[in-house]
């Protein structure tokens, strides 16, 4: 199944997509089967009955309306920096035996087609191409074995970093946090829909239709399950967490001369059987 949450004109939607067609309904219509957030606590039954009420709702132009982020208020989005060797060696670090784990709040997400905004502060903004796991059943102490059974669903990331406010401390939580630049969507797909553990699927970064970034998420270093089991070691995962797992190498600040957005731009992008998350540049503005 495939869910998209987006804002009608005074109102927020929520829309399945199914045999090349969306359907929705929005959150005063009847049948509306209530805020996705509380769907995904509840669990695959709840997406299920949720997707028959919106099949049978109004067709949903999505290239006519503005695309949510799948999930409205993650308790947690914990982002895994280094996570592909060759973007370790293209950023100058040892690859790491731990992941990286920094965290994002709500405050930076943008749906698919916002602009990602370059900030007043700098103009070092640049992308990042990512999977994203959410987490339906939360727990602590999770066994690798049945990690992915904590999986409900996946979804596209853009880690817009603002590349000198990352590193202007050992901690990398303010250039990872300007407000704008973490794009997640276009759309929230079931786990069941994709191979385990989203394995497997062509990642491909596009700056104003030129590749950028290329991989397979096979290329991961800690595996969505082996990051669910080490996460959870510490912290108790809840139902709606959002795990960004990393991007590959072609990152913009390692390339000669360096590539940052810039106003006017579009990036785009897409894993394979997910789909195409696609952000202008804007500047920030008063
Ligand atoms: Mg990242």
């Amino acid at each position: 199944m495939r869910f998209v949450r987006y804002q009608a004109e005074h109102e927020e939607g929520l829309a399945i997509e199914q045999a090349g067609e969306a359907r929705g309904l929005t959150a005063s219509e009847a049948g509306y089967p209530g805020d996705f957030d509380a769907l995904v606590r509840k669990g695959l039954p709840a997406l299920e009955q949720a997707a028959k009420a919106l099949g049978a709702g109004h067709s949903v132009d999505l290239a006519a309306v503005s695309r949510l982020p799948p999930i409205r208020a993650p308790e947690k989005v914990i982002c895994v920096g280094l996570n592909y060797r060759d973007h370790s060696t293209e950023s100058g670090f040892k690859q790491p035996d731990y992941p990286t784990l920094f965290s994002r709040f709500n405050s930076s997400l943008i749906g698919d087609g916002a602009p990602i905004v370059r900030p007043f502060a700098s103009d070092k903004l640049d992308y990042e191409g990512e999977l994203v796991a959410i987490i339906g059943t939360g727990g602590r102490h999770i066994p690798l074995a049945s990690a992915l059974d904590h999986v409900i669903g996946y979804s596209i990331f853009n880690d817009g970093s603002i590349r000198d406010y990352q590193f202007k401390s050992p901690q990398w939580t303010v250039g990872k946090n300007f407000d704008g630049t973490g794009a997640f969507g276009p759309c929230f797909v079931t786990a069941d829909e994709l191979p385990p553990g989203g394995k497997g699927l062509r990642l491909q970064t596009r700056l104003n239709g030129e590749v950028v970034q290329s991989a397979s998420t096979s290329d991961m270093v800690f595996d969505v399950a082996t990051l669910i089991a080490i996460i959870s070691e510490a912290i108790t995962l809840r139902s709606g967490d959002v795990i960004v797992t990393g991007t590959p190498s072609g990152v913009g600040q390692s390339r000669k001369p360096p590539l940052f957005m810039k106003p006017g731009d579009t990036v785009q992008v897409e894993i394979e059987k997910i789909g195409v998350l696609s952000n202008p540049i804007a500047d920030e503005t008063r």
